[in-house]
């Protein structure tokens, strides 16, 4: 019902303003969530456009706040934003800088909360469950401000986290989302490819990200769609590595390190690989998959022709294994 989704919608709207005028006008907000954001190397300009803010320490002054607003205790539970208890209600996000989650349009429809600590026994991200308004699998996390210098660009750049796609706009690249709150889905792919038909993955330099990155390239493939991986330095992600350098260095390592598929999974896999044909025969096998993923069988050749280059074996050796695996599929 579109009742319900109204009233979610203006339920976060009031949210999203709260927890902003709690970072900027409250003594708690400026002194442990503004701090840590200018600490963190974010610009006033950065944390207004991302409308980022801070939720209060107490159990439930959003709550009582929102209450008080005339909002409903249904959408109040239905939205996350608050819990509800033994006949209790808290609030979800308490002392923890706020990141509001937009939908294409930019309409509020849920939030992520970091902790400022390092405290390892509370989860160092918090998120609204999904609603009749957040869908998880099908949103991303910065589309709203990125969609139209993706277009410009044509191209998409895809990060792990809040933290990326703000400094990385705080770097002047704009085109760029990250799937927050899910591992990477079809639908959040679909969704890019309404903008443009090329992804560069930019996950963090860590064995997660890498294991992530190579799902990602075959899920975006499958799409019909182009993939480039960049690989940043052991340990740094996206915005680690943008507070470290000035924004054309960024461009400059962006550009420098689009590597396409084969180049990326030879460069991380040969190392290991070094004259043994056994582990090259893996590795080939296991690039020839991800060739036999991408749907145009116009373009599958193109990628063979690239990958006997780099392994030094015969196209037609690779043809025949890449057709084995294609007719296996029918
Ligand atoms: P920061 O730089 O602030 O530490 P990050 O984005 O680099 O944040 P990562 O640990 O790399 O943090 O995680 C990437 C993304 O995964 C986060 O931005 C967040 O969306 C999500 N995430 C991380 N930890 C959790 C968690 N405990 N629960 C839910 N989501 C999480
Ligand atoms: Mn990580
Ligand atoms: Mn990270
Ligand atoms: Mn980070």
């Amino acid at each position: 019902q579109d009742t319900d989704r109204d009233s979610l919608f203006s339920l976060n709207d009031f949210a999203r303003k709260f927890y902003v005028n709690t970072l900027f006008e409250t003594e708690e907000g400026k002194a442990i969530g503004l701090s840590y954001f200018l600490e963190r190397g974010f610009r006033e300009d950065i944390i207004r456009k991302f409308q980022l803010g801070f939720s209060p320490t107490a159990w439930d002054t959003f709550t009582k706040t929102a209450l008080q607003n005339g909002y409903s205790e249904k959408y109040l539970v239905d939205s996350g934003l608050t819990i509800s208890k033994d006949g209790k209600h808290y609030d979800r996000f308490r002392e923890r800088v706020m990141f509001p989650i937009h939908n294409l349009t930019g309409k509020v429809i849920g939030f992520g909360g970091r902790i400022l600590t390092s405290d390892k026994t509370k989860p160092k991200y918090v998120n609204s469950p999904e609603s009749e308004v957040y869908n998880k699998s099908k949103s991303l996390y910065g589309i709203w401000l990125a969609r139209n210098s993706i277009v410009a660009r044509d191209n998409c750049f895809l990060v792990e986290g809040y933290t990326d796609v703000i400094s990385l706009h705080q770097s002047g690249i704009e085109n760029v989302v990250a799937s927050s709150g899910t591992s990477l889905t079809t639908d959040q792919i679909r969704l890019i490819s309404k903008f443009t038909r090329n992804i560069t993955i930019l996950y963090d330099g860590d064995p997660a990200g890498i294991k992530a990155s190579f799902r990602g390239i075959d899920m975006i493939l499958e799409q019909g769609m182009n993939v480039k991986v960049v690989l940043f330095p052991d340990g740094e992600d996206p915005d680690s590595y943008a507070r470290k350098h000035s924004s054309s260095d960024l461009e400059g390592f962006i550009s420098n390190n689009s590597d396409d598929f084969i180049a990326f999974k030879t460069r991380l896999l040969l190392d290991e690989t070094q004259n043994d044909p056994v582990k090259k025969a893996r590795l080939i096998h296991e690039i020839i998959h991800t060739i036999s993923l991408i749907p145009d069988p116009i373009i599958r050749p193109l990628f063979i022709r690239e990958c006997a280059e780099i392994m030094q074996i015969a196209e037609q050796t690779l043809m025949n294994e890449l057709n084995k695996l294609l007719r296996k599929k029918k």
